[in-house]
């Protein structure tokens, strides 16, 4: 296990935490010496500076969706717990560095982890989620239940949910990252893919109306790249608009017919 992980979860047992509904954040933040403002931050969802005692944890305040304001605070309150430590340091971070899981190494994946475990912890993750269809509609379930953005319920669900899926973010016609369970049959999909035409997401950024239901298509549509995804795989699509970044979020699940 992580040590962002191992973090997180002494703090759900410091706090006596026992449900994601219990889970105040601002108070813990508060109580563990940081101070939260919410204020102008050019480019930058949020940034926290720090000493091994206390810090300052600015969230951007253009932020209308407030499950990403939550995940924000929760990630910039996971490089302090995670390096307060270490020395004195600071921190700015950009939707790139809370949700490119492709490009994300050391401390801003470690920051995620971190947010993902306290905001999603396991067991309670896992007990919302048991013997759930997986379909757009209960990521959407998981993003209000949570209060997390939909992508950052997707990511959970692609990392520990029941069924393998896959998780891509398309923007401009274009695969921007994918995250993908690692029981899931196709693996291979680079950023900078053109989005398949047999794809809802293709309607989307080509002028029309995008249908919300799912869509079967063949798995070699998205992974036309991956040498080890078959010809006879089909897999369940659906997709949702994510209107701040004028991108779609995507979920791939395995077809029950293959
Ligand atoms: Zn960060």
């Amino acid at each position: 296990m992580s040590r962002a992980i191992k973090i997180a979860e002494h703090l759900i047992d410091k706090y006596c935490i026992r449900s994601h509904r219990d889970l105040n954040l601002k108070e813990i933040a508060n109580a563990e010496m940081l101070v939260i403002e919410e204020t102008d931050l050019n480019g930058l969802l949020g940034r926290v500076m720090f000493n091994e005692d206390m810090g300052l944890i600015q969230i951007n305040k253009s932020i209308t969706n407030e499950g990403l304001k939550r995940f924000t605070l929760a990630h910039e309150m996971g490089h302090f717990l995670i390096s307060k430590n270490y020395r004195w340091n600071k921190h700015g971070c950009t939707f790139d560095s809370l949700g490119n899981y492709n490009s994300n190494k050391g401390h801003e994946a470690e920051a995620n982890q971190f947010a993902a475990e306290l905001l999603m912890h396991k067991p309670w993750f896992s007990k919302f989620i048991k013997n759930i269809p997986i379909c757009m509609d209960l990521i959407k379930q998981i993003a209000d239940e949570f209060k997390v953005s939909v992508t950052a319920a997707a990511i959970r669900y692609a990392e520990i949910g029941q069924y393998p899926i896959a998780v891509i973010l398309s923007k401009n016609s274009v695969v921007q990252w994918s995250f993908i369970n690692s029981y899931f049959p196709c693996r291979y999909l680079p950023p900078g893919i053109v989005v398949p035409k047999e794809s809802n997401v293709w309607d989307y950024f080509n002028g029309k109306q995008m249908a919300e239901d799912e869509n079967m298509i063949p798995a070699l549509s998205w992974f036309k790249e991956d040498i080890r995804c078959k010809q006879s795989t089909y897999f369940y699509e659906q997709s949702i608009v994510i209107p701040a970044t004028d991108s779609v979020l995507t979920i791939l699940w395995q077809s029950e017919y293959d």
